[in-house]
């Protein structure tokens, strides 16, 4: 029998076979990958990607701050970007990042260079790329506010530049088909008091230590917020603050972020997930909406 392996085009990336998803995700739960893909640079994913049989299913994902991976796993290639395209420059006020770079280190970078605006980015524990994805946002800005034009490969292996007007973005989320893989952004700052955006960083930190669950195995926002109103606190109407399903919890400190106590499994994740929008739907009459993106066959 030919392997997956076999039937993916030959790159200067690298391929990882049966990978363990759970070890690069945040909940750090979910099943195995048939192949693990680490594109070399974008010429290298655009190769990859114009080469790619038809039939082979595939999705990208950057530090896993916001996915759950079904706990049988994916079939078919996991796409990581790494070293690659983990970097970060600036001139004037204009930042160029690769997708792989973290957030927290384009808005310490930002920092270093007295680039004020993109302290928000220093609350987001993801990737560039995953906030070009998910329009990622805290503090009053989102991406697509400082976003100039984001470089993306679509399935064909095209390399596109994109204007943050046509991506369509919207309230965590995007209307640009998602076959697109975000590999760089030029992202707009102003310049500003180097002091000044080290005291709005230390405060963002400060802030998220005393009201997120972020040395937890957990997975963000779970829900969107609907329109006007917080989605926590519906959880919390509902009384599902600490409910328990297996080893996944509804965090005490944030009623939004669900948590991997220890033993947890996606199974029961996901069971909890759907508990607690039955019962806020049964209590409030709102049916919440999954920012969360589970991935998985
Ligand atoms: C403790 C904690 C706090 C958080 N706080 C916030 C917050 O304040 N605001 C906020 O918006 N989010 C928050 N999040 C959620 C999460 O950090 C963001 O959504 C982040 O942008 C996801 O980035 P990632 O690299 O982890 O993406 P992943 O979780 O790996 O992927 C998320 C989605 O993006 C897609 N994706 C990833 N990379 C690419 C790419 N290069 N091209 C195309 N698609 C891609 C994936 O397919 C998936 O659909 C928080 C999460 C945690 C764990």
């Amino acid at each position: 029998m030919v392997s997956l392996l076999q039937q993916l085009p030959v790159t200067r990336g690298k391929y990882r076979e049966s990978a363990s998803l759970a070890k690069m995700c945040w909940f750090q739960v979910g099943g195995i990958v048939d192949v693990l893909y680490q594109p070399a640079d974008k010429e290298d994913l655009a190769q990859f990607m114009s080469n790619l049989p038809d039939h082979i299913s595939y999705f990208v994902f950057g530090v896993g701050s916001n996915i759950l991976i079904s706990d049988k796993g994916f079939k078919g290639v996991a796409i990581r970007l790494g070293r690659g395209f983990n970097y970060v420059s600036s001139e004037a006020s204009l930042v160029k990042a690769g997708a792989a770079c973290l957030d927290i280190n384009i808005a310490n970078f930002c920092c270093d260079q007295s680039i004020a605006g993109l302290e928000f980015l220093s609350g987001i524990p993801g990737t560039l790329g995953g906030a070009l994805a998910m329009n990622a946002g805290a503090y009053g800005l989102e991406i697509k506010d400082v976003l100039l034009e984001a470089t993306a490969v679509g399935r064909d292996g095209q390399i596109r530049q994109f204007k943050s007007e046509e991506i369509g973005y919207t309230y965590r989320g995007k209307q640009l088909d998602k076959n697109w893989i975000f590999v760089e952004a030029l992202l707009k700052g102003q310049e500003g008091e180097q002091a000044e955006i080290a005291a709005k960083i230390a405060n963002i930190q400060q802030q998220r230590l005393g009201t997120q669950p972020i040395k937890s195995r957990t997975g963000g926002s779970t829900f969107k917020n609907p329109e006007g109103m917080s989605a926590w606190k519906l959880i919390d109407e509902a009384g599902c603050r600490g409910l328990t399903i297996g080893g996944a919890q509804v965090s005490e400190m944030h009623c939004n972020f669900f948590i991997n106590t220890g033993d947890a499994t996606a199974a029961d994740l996901e069971n909890l997930m759907k508990e607690v929008k039955a019962k806020v739907h049964a209590k409030t009459g709102v049916m919440l909406e999954e920012e969360i993106k589970v991935i998985g066959n």
